[in-house]
């Protein structure tokens, strides 16, 4: 029999950086860089894809959303 997941196992976050809004600032790497890494021109990567992270890195992911000056990070929790 296998256990029913919790909560925490159910949800996991969605995260989009937009390329036409990525200037490479930095701070998202910078603040959250279990979530968000740079290429060599220092741009965030994965851009302009959506990729997914498990909950527990919801609060990293929102963090670097919230310090990018462009408004460039979208993070959205899903089931
Ligand atoms: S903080 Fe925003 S603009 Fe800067 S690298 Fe990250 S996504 Fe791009």
């Amino acid at each position: 029999m296998t256990a029913e997941p919790t909560t925490q196992e159910r949800f996991t976050v969605e995260i989009m950086v937009d390329p036409a809004r990525c200037t490479g600032h930095g701070r998202c790497y910078s603040l959250a860089p279990a979530v968000f890494d740079a290429d060599d021109d220092g741009f965030c990567l994965p851009r302009g894809v959506t990729f997914v992270v498990a909950a527990d890195r919801e609060e990293t992911a929102r963090l670097g959303a919230r310090s990018c000056p462009e408004g460039a990070i979208t993070v959205v929790t899903a089931e």
